[in-house]
């Protein structure tokens, strides 16, 4: 049985956080009263003109430059004709034979190692309104979101599994977050993906026939409709049939894949040049403004940290995954030091309260100043860290004042030398049998009485103290 390879390219479409829309000043607005966000542009009227939004050519230029894309110098806006309900012009604008950017790549880790995928093209776009199909046979059109901007952007059949698939889009999504300039969120279709996916037997240079794989809404989606597209494929091949070039959609509740259209009843675009809208060019000044403002992207500061902060790489990972995270940390950083401890419990009791609150570390209420006066309390042996991770969720939760939250509710380390000394006697005292067994070498014993006195101390003896205590009266 021949061994089959997957070939993957993706085609994301990302929504630019523009104020207005892409051609007209409409706010772009989600989630307001239908047909409220409208003019004559986006609405299609007869005779009325498109301006494009300077702010979304800068954000398509920075997306370029953030992946290495030649950024053409003039490029041509086209009309994509097709007749949909949720299109009033009856086409869209789009780019077609002259893109704002080509050539580019964005390299990620996966799995411990680098991998480079190929940017095609990036243009822009104008995004279709929306249909909303009511009860008995009603379907209503929604324009809200006609005109709102989109880049979409092209990979080369570069990516081989739905693992490395789902990387692409996790860098790709974040790139556009660190950029500040689409939301990237897949539920809300502000950050979507098609995929065309085709199989080949491995260490085979030519491609096989694609299909492209739409109505993917979450990474969880994309994985299991890659996966099940790939398997259908190649046991097709396995059973001498063959793969037809089609759009399928995913179907959630079945987890599958299934044909929509095929490649003759493919959209004949007719493409061709907007005859309202200039050729975009964008100068040499424009361009090097912008590129002086990128922001340090997502895989620099992961390398950062990895240099700078000698972090393993799955904290690097989490903790530059998300822009607010790698911020908040650096922030704790900066009043504690030591890096290794702070990514730690980044990683561990605080993404857990992240997480079961639904929130991003920018909206955490308790502020890094504070995780650092935590941890420095540990650091200065006033708490265990073990009181310090049971007392964490609520300090969290409420933003509180560590240091006060501690002294007030008596969780402060016992450090009073006399006091513990009553305590390891007492325990001693109760326990004949073990400290006889212990003075005959039994040392192991040790970790018994340690844990006796923790327990009549609700855990907060400074246990190197109790050690030496117990050592000296148990004699070794
Ligand atoms: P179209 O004009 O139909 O959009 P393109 O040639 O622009 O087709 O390719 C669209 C996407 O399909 C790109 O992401 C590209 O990498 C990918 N692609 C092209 N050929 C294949 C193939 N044989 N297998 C998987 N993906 C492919
Ligand atoms: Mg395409
Ligand atoms: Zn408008």
């Amino acid at each position: 049985m021949p061994d089959y390879e997957a070939v993957i390219g993706l085609e994301v479409h990302a929504q630019l956080k523009t104020r207005s829309k892409l051609f007209c000043a409409c706010s772009t607005v989600f989630g307001e009263e239908p047909n409220r966000n409208t003019c004559p542009v986006c609405a299609g009227m007869p005779g009325a003109l498109p301006v494009v939004n300077k702010k979304a050519v800068e954000y398509g230029v920075k997306l370029s430059q953030a992946l290495d894309c030649q950024v053409n110098d003039r490029s041509v806006f086209a009309r994509k004709n097709y007749f949909y309900p949720d299109l009033p012009k009856g086409y869209q604008i789009s780019q077609y034979e002259h893109p704002l950017a080509e050539e580019g790549q964005l390299e990620m880790p996966v799995n411990g190692s680098m991998r480079q995928v190929r940017i095609v093209r990036i243009h822009m776009e104008d995004d279709a309104g929306k249909s909303i199909h009511g009860a008995e046979n009603t379907s209503y059109v929604d324009l809200n979101r006609t005109g709102v901007p989109l880049l979409e952007i092209v990979s080369g059949p570069d990516i081989f599994s739905p693992d490395e698939a789902v990387a692409y889009l996790k860098s790709l999504r974040n790139i556009l977050i660190y950029l500040d300039i689409c939301r990237g969120n897949m539920q809300e279709g502000n950050f979507r993906c098609d995929a065309n996916v085709s199989v080949r037997p491995r260490g085979r240079p030519e491609y096989g026939t694609r299909t492209e794989v739409k109505n993917m809404n979450s990474f969880r989606f994309v994985h299991k409709a890659l996966t099940y597209e790939i398997n259908r494929q190649i046991e097709l091949l396995e059973d001498g049939e063959q793969v037809v070039q089609e759009t399928r959609l995913f179907d959630e509740s079945s987890g599958q894949t299934k044909s929509m259209r095929g490649k003759e009843e493919a959209h004949d675009y007719r493409y061709f040049p907007d005859p309202d809208l200039v050729p975009l060019s964008i100068s040499v000044r424009d361009r090097e403004e912008w590129s002086r403002e990128l922001p340090e992207l997502p895989l620099s500061k992961w390398r950062r940290f990895l240099r700078d902060y000698a972090l393993p790489e799955e904290a690097a990972d989490i903790l530059t995954g998300e822009k607010d995270m790698a911020d908040y940390f650096e922030r704790v950083v900066a009043c504690f030091g030591e890096p290794q401890t702070v990514g730690n419990w980044m990683i561990s009791e605080m993404l857990r309260e992240l997480n079961e609150g639904n929130i991003s570390a920018s909206e955490s209420p308790l502020a890094p100043e504070q995780l650092a006066e935590l941890l420095r309390l540990i650091q200065q042996e006033k708490i265990s860290s073990k009181i310090a991770k049971q007392i964490f969720p609520e300090i969290f939760a409420r933003g509180l004042d560590p240091e006060t939250y501690v002294e007030e509710k008596g969780y402060l380390q016992i450090t009073d030398e006399s006091r513990l000394q009553e305590v390891v006697r007492e325990v001693i005292a109760e326990n004949p049998d073990e400290a006889a067994s212990y003075k005959q070498g039994k040392k192991k014993l040790m970790s018994f009485f340690m844990g006796q006195v923790m327990k009549k101390t609700q855990g907060q003896a400074n246990p190197k103290l109790v050690d030496q205590l117990l050592r000296s009266e148990l004699g070794g």
